[in-house]
């Protein structure tokens, strides 16, 4: 099997459309919810759910299977290729706004990963509903971030009632107060919390619970004032005796010696990583063009093809930047060509990550440098993305621990092994 470096032509089509959703509806408005952060971006929300409703994207409900015609031709699958272009483009437009594009974010992918076809349908099916609808997932809390094992909150089976009853307390859930609250603007949202069933078993007794919006018991006591991203809520979450039905847990309700259900979990983690570093490339992209553009407003144009010693500084360093964010997105197709096809790439998607992290912060850092006071200034967005790329490198794994991963993969170590 080969990898195609040409643009696979749907996508093509799904770049034009989305580059006019970033023109018209996001860039315009990249500033006031980064002033004004807890404010809702309706007007985005909205046009985005009928966009995504009218093309059947944001559809996540399980689709039934139609017979397949044996004299087309079978197209390679390009699902995550797709949404790593379009995640890419949108966040040219921005990054913020992005992250409350509705739909079910990481609380739906656990629910596709780990539920079964009643709980999809259920759960999944309310994205493609008339109003816009919001999911998130609940897994970090103080003190158990990049170690996932250390979670406290608790599910205790309420054998009576048969319900499960839920305590603890997490913090910095992307889109946690849109999935919570029952708003008339909105669909019934839902969280899915990481809780322990067995606080002696460890990762074997972790399981996830699928919290719908408006169950008593479940608060969201802060919305975080953050460096970057502002267009985003990221809410801290009170559970204090949150009852939800037995048939909400995602997975066996028993506990087993294996981890297997808990890496079922991490495996998610394989197809959205390189998204999320996706998501930063589009961040450093946009940072790497308007440098450009304000250098060509000053009459200095790159001379590509030139030899390096005849170049000047900046040129060097524009050239450089472009360099690294070739390479860096170069590496996310790799990682989600593979997701596409069904192939293990632990390794691939947390180098990714761990490259476009890295690489973000540094080309939105010297777009800063080079332009100065134009950078520095509130006048344009660039400082702006300057803040927003640094995130690339800490949620969904931080920098560090992606490099574990990466670290293990190529050594061939477990977890327990190398930590
Ligand atoms: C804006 C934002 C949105 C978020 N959204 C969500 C969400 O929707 N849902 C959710 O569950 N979480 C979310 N998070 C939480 C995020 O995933 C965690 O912050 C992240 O996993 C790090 O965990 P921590 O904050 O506890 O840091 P810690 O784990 O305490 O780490 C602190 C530092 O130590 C380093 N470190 C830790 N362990 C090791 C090690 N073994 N080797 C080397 N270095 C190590 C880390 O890399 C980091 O630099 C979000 C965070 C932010 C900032």
């Amino acid at each position: 099997m080969t990898i195609e470096f040409e643009t696979p032509k749907p996508i093509v089509q799904q770049q034009y459309v989305l580059k006019t959703v970033a023109d018209n509806m996001m860039r315009p408005h990249a500033r006031y919810f980064d002033e004004n952060e807890h404010e809702i971006p309706w007007d985005y929300i909205n046009f985005m759910h009928q966009a995504m409703k009218a093309s059947g994207a944001g559809s996540l409900a399980p689709k039934e299977k139609k017979d397949a015609d044996p004299n087309k031709p079978k197209r390679p699958p390009i699902g995550y290729q797709m949404l790593a272009h379009m995640l890419e483009i949108i966040s040219w437009g921005d990054a913020g706004m992005y992250l409350v594009t509705p739909g079910g974010g990481l609380g739906a992918a656990a629910v596709q990963s780990a539920g079964n076809p009643e709980q999809k349908k259920k759960f999944l099916a309310r994205f493609a509903g008339d109003k816009p609808t919001f999911a998130a997932m609940c897994m970090t809390e103080a003190g158990s971030g990049s170690d996932t094992s250390s979670i406290r909150a608790t599910a205790v089976l309420d054998e009576e009632t048969n319900e499960w009853v839920l305590n603890g307390e997490k913090i910095f859930v992307t889109a946690g107060e849109k999935a919570l609250t029952v708003r008339e603007e909105t669909g019934k949202g839902f969280i899915v919390v990481w809780a322990t069933i067995d606080p002696e078993a460890g990762r074997a007794g972790m399981r996830s619970f699928v919290v719908e919006a408006g169950t008593p018991g479940a608060t969201v006591t802060k919305l975080e004032n953050k460096l970057g991203i502002r267009a985003s809520d990221t809410a801290v979450i009170v559970l204090q005796d949150c009852r939800v039905p037995f048939e909400n847990i995602l997975g066996k309700p028993t506990v087993e010696k294996t981890t297997k259900g808990f890496k079922g979990a991490m495996a998610t983690f394989d197809a959205t990583r390189p998204l999320v570093a996706a998501i930063g490339m589009g961040v450093a992209r946009a940072a790497l063009e308007f440098l450009k553009e304000k250098l060509a407003e000053e009459g200095i144009e790159i001379r590509y093809g030139v030899p390096r010693n005849r170049l000047t500084s900046i040129e060097r360093d524009v050239i450089d930047m472009e360099v690294m964010a070739r390479s860096a997105w170069l590496m996310v197709l790799k990682a989600v060509w593979m997701a596409d096809n069904q192939k293990h790439n632990a390794l691939e998607a947390s180098m990714s990550k761990v490259k476009a992290g890295d690489v973000g912060v540094k080309i939105t850092q010297k777009a800063v440098e080079i332009l100065g006071p134009l950078g520095y200034s509130r006048e344009y967005l660039l400082e702006k993305w300057f803040r927003d790329a640094k995130i690339t490198d800490i949620y969904e794994g931080t920098g560090q621990i992606n490099r574990l991963v990466v670290a293990r993969n190529l050594l061939g170590y477990r977890g327990s092994e190398l930590r």
